[in-house]
């Protein structure tokens, strides 16, 4: 921090992009701030195991990962607050970015806010969170091998993960509340061809049943024409109907496709504002694993410290060289 309260870098979320953008920018000597939200770890704090991430052979829980990020990061320096920014002004430089009434500057920022995955609302698929309810078949169908599963919802996402399921699913449900498909004709036909999928139309998920250990057990469904319920026997519900990114503090100073998330440019995490960038799942609807997060909050950070780099060493050229 400078004389003026003035930041090198805040990175705004605390997930595995915001935390290991910090760990770049702690170990470049950027002295980075985190404002991780009241709820720090972003969507690994509602998996149970995770298998997938590299360098964890026997795999580990998404609450330890995220707290063993946070205190890598920590271990160098980074601070943290532990709550949600209000409000942020990219329009001047330094930037500024508001807790309530606090107010932080700094020279970049780094947006790694993240998305979540949209949940059906009900209670019993809260408590059923990381016992047998999951927002990503990539992250979980391995857990489900010879099982049966319901998969819900009728976009892309559901049709590919339905699909996806079968390699390892003995059955698998495909619950949407219409008979027509928002996916793509060829995912939809793919999933038709395949046996071992069932699909239930015209319908929606009442209730998660869950065994005495708390773990489900069947998916209990109502047909929207009829009002018919019935249960589907089932160890795994998978959710997957979208993601929203966290964005809407953004909104009108950074580009954002029509999604909502942050367009980035080329191959770095620069944002239209110089200075400015986004790293993770804000920036990124394709790939969203907690890996593909973690390398680009990498990048962010490299990206802002070229970039405070380049300002200092323009700054410096000025000063040595002054007009007139
Ligand atoms: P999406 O296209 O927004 O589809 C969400 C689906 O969930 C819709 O069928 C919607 O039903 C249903 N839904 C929403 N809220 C619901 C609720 N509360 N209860 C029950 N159902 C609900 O989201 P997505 O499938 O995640 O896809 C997001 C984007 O990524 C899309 O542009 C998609 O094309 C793209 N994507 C592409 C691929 C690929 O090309 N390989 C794979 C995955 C995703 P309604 O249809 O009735 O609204």
């Amino acid at each position: 921090m400078n004389d003026n309260g003035v930041r090198e870098v805040i990175i705004i979320g605390g997930g595995p992009a915001g935390y290991t953008a910090a760990l770049y920018a702690a170990r470049a000597n950027l002295h980075p701030l985190v404002i991780e939200g009241f709820q720090w770890g972003g969507q690994l704090m509602i998996t149970s195991d995770v298998e997938n991430y590299p360098g964890y052979p026997q795999g580990t829980l998404g609450p330890e990962m995220m707290a063993d990020f946070r205190a890598q990061a920590e271990r160098f320096g980074t601070e943290f607050v532990t709550d949600d920014i209000t409000k942020v002004d990219f329009s001047s430089h330094p930037f500024q970015v508001w807790v309530g009434d606090e107010e932080y500057r700094a020279q970049a920022v780094i947006v790694a806010t993240g998305a979540t995955a949209r949940q059906l609302g009900l209670e019993s698929e809260r408590r059923c969170q990381g016992k047998g309810v999951s927002y990503c078949a990539v992250c979980d169908a391995a857990f489900f091998a010879d099982r049966d599963v319901v998969v819900v919802g009728g976009g892309d996402s559901a049709l590919e993960e339905a699909t996806f399921l079968t390699k390892f699913a003995s059955r698998v449900t495909l619950v949407h509340r219409r008979d027509g498909f928002r996916a793509s004709p060829i995912m939809v036909d793919r999933a038709r061809a395949n046996p071992k999928i069932d699909f239930v139309l015209d319908s929606v998920v009442e209730e998660v049943l869950e065994d005495e250990q708390g773990l489900v057990r069947a998916v209990r469904v109502r047909n929207v024409k009829s009002g018919e319920t019935s249960d589907i026997a089932a160890e795994g519900l998978f959710v997957a109907i979208g993601h929203d990114p966290t964005t809407a503090l953004f909104r009108g100073q950074l580009d954002m496709d029509e999604a909502g998330y942050i367009v980035t440019r080329g191959k770095t995490t620069a944002t239209n504002v110089p200075g400015v960038f986004a790293a993770g799942d804000v920036q990124d609807h394709v790939y969203r694993q907690a890996v593909t997060a973690a390398g680009s909050g990498c990048a962010a950070a490299l990206d802002a410290e070229r970039w405070l780099e380049a300002r200092k060493d323009h700054a410096r050229s000025a000063v040595a060289a002054p007009a007139g």
